[in-house]
């Protein structure tokens, strides 16, 4: 009861009379409440772990709810003799909290490094976590990342998760990475080899895929899922061009940051639709048939039938991808 009324208070302070009473008259007496302008804890959820040194923490659902607080991508981290490495820190400080509890309960060391794979907000939005936790952390992304970012993106993605939690994120410090990656490094940490992919325009221009080439794992990002959801800042010929190099690779274990890990059977399967899609798009195209027209004659095609149908988004979404493709065909006839 309280509480309640000490919440009540402070709304009508800082929302209609903030002006009048003032910050600095109210902050001493309820220092200790700042807490209630943090979105809630989100639950533990056990991370899977792939290979020798590599784990993550599998998300909740395939988009972002109130019901799962944003958390609907993988989180990963691998974890060395000397400090861990997280691999993108989720949509929120709250799910970065709750993969340092994860981490925890596999390893006491800190973590030193964290990359974030693109500027999608369910991929950095929880940066700030590991910054707290760890003032010496290095935070990692393509330099076009932080670029985008800078340029008003990062509010974007902060208000799309807070509208899509119903402000379960509240609270979440805006913490971009600062260190670049420009695909082609490799460093070692704790006995363990890293190397850093950057294809060009995939999921979007700033994708980097993180190879634990000791453990023959690779993080994927966004380059590739069983799932239809964000192909507008994205590359069919830029995908179907790094898959095909990417199946070629010596990787026994491919993490996804939607969706479970597999093996090369999953960059085969993500090929094969941006293959489809683009194709099929761009021959009806030259047929001269609109989106609308070709888009039964694409999910009619045996692999969409087979095995895109079955992905999250897939109905609702196939659309939108169409257009997409219709958009980067006619574009590369110029
Ligand atoms: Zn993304």
């Amino acid at each position: 009861m309280h509480s309640m009324k000490r919440r009540a208070f402070l709304k009508s302070a800082f929302g209609v009379s903030a002006g009048m009473v003032g910050l600095s008259a109210l902050s001493p007496l309820y220092a200790s409440d700042l807490d209630e302008f943090k979105g809630p804890k989100v639950p533990d959820i056990d991370a899977v772990k792939v290979s020798e040194h590599c784990y993550y923490v599998p998300a909740l659902g395939a988009h972002p709810s109130p019901e799962n607080f944003g958390m609907f991508s993988n989180p990963g981290f691998v974890v060395t003799d000397e400090g861990v490495v997280v691999i993108d820190t989720g949509s929120s400080t709250q799910i970065g909290e709750m993969v340092l509890r994860q981490i925890k309960k596999v390893t006491s060391l800190p973590v030193v490094k964290v990359i974030n794979t693109h500027y999608h907000g369910d991929h950095w939005l929880g940066n700030h976590a590991f910054v707290a936790a760890n003032p010496d952390v290095s935070l990692y992304c393509h330099p076009s990342c932080e670029k985008v970012l800078k340029n008003g993106q990062d509010k974007f993605w902060f208000d799309f998760m807070q509208t899509n939690t119903d402000n379960k994120i509240t609270g979440t410090v805006i913490t971009l990475a600062d260190q670049h990656l420009n695909g082609g490094e490799v460093f070692k940490l704790g006995g363990v080899e890293f190397k850093v992919h950057h294809f060009g325009k995939v999921h979007t221009e700033s994708d980097i895929a993180i190879e634990v080439v000791t453990d023959k794992t690779m993080y994927m990002g966004d380059m590739v899922m069983r799932r239809v959801a964000n192909m507008a800042d994205g590359s069919y010929r830029g995908s179907i061009k790094a898959l095909s190099a990417i199946e070629k690779m010596p990787i026994d274990h491919f993490i996804p940051m939607h969706g479970r890990h597999e093996d090369v059977q999953l960059i085969k399967d993500g090929r094969q639709f941006v293959e489809t899609l683009y194709t099929k798009a761009g021959e009806y195209y030259e047929e001269g048939l609109s989106d609308f027209e070709m888009k039964p004659k694409i999910m009619a095609e045996p692999f969409m039938k087979k095995v895109a149908s079955q992905w999250p988004g897939y109905e609702s979404t196939i659309g939108k991808f169409i257009v997409v493709a219709i958009q980067e065909y006619e574009m590369s006839l110029f």
